[in-house]
C-alpha cells in the first residue's frame, strides 16, 4: 500500500476520532497508560494518535466484496 493518506488512521475502521485531527485506535484492548491517577478506569487507555499516522495493522473502513457472478458489489 504505497497511498499512505488512504492508509492513514484517519481512514482505518479501528480509528474513532476525539476531535477534527486526532482519535484512539481500537484495534487492540487498552494498554497500560500508568497509575499516577487513584481511579482504576484511568489506568487503561486506547493509544492516542493523530489521523495523519499509520501502522501495517491498517484495515479499510470498507471492503469491496465479488459477488458470485464476479461484479465487485
Ligand atoms: S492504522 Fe494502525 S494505529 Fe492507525 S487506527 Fe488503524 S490499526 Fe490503529
Amino acid at each position: 500500500m504505497n497511498d499512505k493518506f488512504a492508509a492513514s488512521c484517519g481512514q482505518c475502521r479501528y480509528f474513532t476520532a476525539t476531535d477534527a485531527l486526532n482519535g484512539n485506535c481500537h484495534r487492540y484492548p487498552p494498554v497500560f497508560a500508568g497509575d499516577s491517577s487513584p481511579r482504576e478506569t484511568h489506568h487503561w487507555r486506547f493509544p492516542m494518535l493523530s489521523a495523519h499516522a499509520w501502522c501495517g495493522e491498517f484495515a479499510p473502513l470498507h471492503f469491496d466484496q465479488i459477488s458470485s457472478s464476479g461484479i465487485t458489489i
